[in-house]
């Protein structure tokens, strides 16, 4: 099947793009790479009257590591931020992440800010981006705001962006010396969405006891599930396989997966039982610390 009929718009500006989702409101949407939107209007799931194009306006597609940390413009490819030197060498939880989305002609097109808009919660980048507790710079009509990724996620495909509002960037902030991190995930096939997916992020202090532990699963809720809570119970000691597997047993009772054809939620809750433990004690052998 082909799209509904719509009309297209390739703003060159921000403040253009930001005008023509004020004008068309719920009839417009948003294009970046179109890895996911575009299947969907095939199918006449969604069947926007505006297309909203971002790929030609100009800067969108900056990638830049600083000291204060990252920024990922809103047409910068998986891809490109996936083999980015810096990113490897300091957020390498989302490199990690990244390469187990789709496949590398996907991530040729596809954004990780639109995966992030897109904001389906078994998606491998809004665990990982919340893990790393990155932020959404937003822009509409009124000017530009920041919004927390623990705030971004509403639900299944839904965020807290208005429909006039358009994503400029994510930004992450640099990670304290001593970090370790993991992304682990089961799929039935390689570049199928996981079942279950788990960001870990550990650092320690010069005693190599946990000093700071943040873990988000993916398909474990209708958002990506914010499990800091269950993982704080490492805190002030050396991460080991019992403490691991406590916070992992923590997890699977905590979370609310779905049933589906590709596991039912007790499947589910046992294999996110078993990721969080390895993701945790890999994150903290990575930060130099595991005992
Ligand atoms: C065969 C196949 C396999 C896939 N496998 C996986 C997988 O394993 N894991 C995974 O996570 N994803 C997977 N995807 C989805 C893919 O990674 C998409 O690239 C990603 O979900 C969306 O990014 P995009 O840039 O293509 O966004 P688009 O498709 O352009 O947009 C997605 C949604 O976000 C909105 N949006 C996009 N950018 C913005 C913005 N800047 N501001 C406001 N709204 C915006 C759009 O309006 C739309 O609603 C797969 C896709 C295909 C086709």
């Amino acid at each position: 099947m082909k799209s509904a009929a719509f009309a297209y718009h390739a703003p060159a500006a921000v403040g253009e793009a930001a005008a023509l989702l004020a004008a068309h409101g719920e009839r417009a949407r948003v294009l970046a790479g179109g890895q996911s939107l575009v299947p969907l209007m095939h199918r006449r799931i969604e069947r926007p009257e505006h297309l909203v194009d971002l790929n030609r306006v100009a800067g969108l597609d900056r990638l830049e590591a600083g000291p204060e940390g990252l920024r990922i413009g809103a047409t910068a490819r998986q891809r490109q931020v996936e083999s980015d030197p810096a990113v490897a060498a300091r957020w390498p939880l989302l490199a990690e992440a990244i390469a187990e989305v789709a496949h590398p002609a996907i991530r040729n097109r596809g954004t990780v800010v639109g995966s992030l808009c897109n904001a389906d919660p078994s998606a491998e980048l809004p665990s990982a981006a919340l893990a790393l507790e990155g932020t959404i710079v937003a822009a509409g009509a009124d000017g530009e705001r920041e919004i927390p990724l623990a705030d971004f996620f509403t639900g299944p495909g839904e965020t807290a962006l208005s429909r006039s509002e358009l994503a400029l960037e994510l930004r992450l902030p640099a990670p304290p010396p001593r970090t370790g991190s993991a992304w682990l995930e089961l799929a039935r096939r390689g570049g199928d969405l996981p079942v279950a997916g788990v960001a870990a992020v550990v650092s320690l202090d010069a005693d190599g006891r946990c000093e700071r532990v943040r873990l988000v699963c993916a398909n474990a809720a209708p958002v990506p599930l914010d499990c800091r809570f269950q993982a704080e119970a490492l805190l002030g000691a050396a991460v080991d396989e019992e403490g691991a597997a406590a916070v992992g047993a923590a997890v699977a009772a905590a979370a609310g997966p779905v049933d589906d054809y590709q596991g039912s939620a007790v499947e589910r809750r046992r294999v996110l039982a078993v990721l969080v433990r390895r993701a945790l004690l890999l994150a903290a052998e990575r930060a130099g610390g595991r005992s």
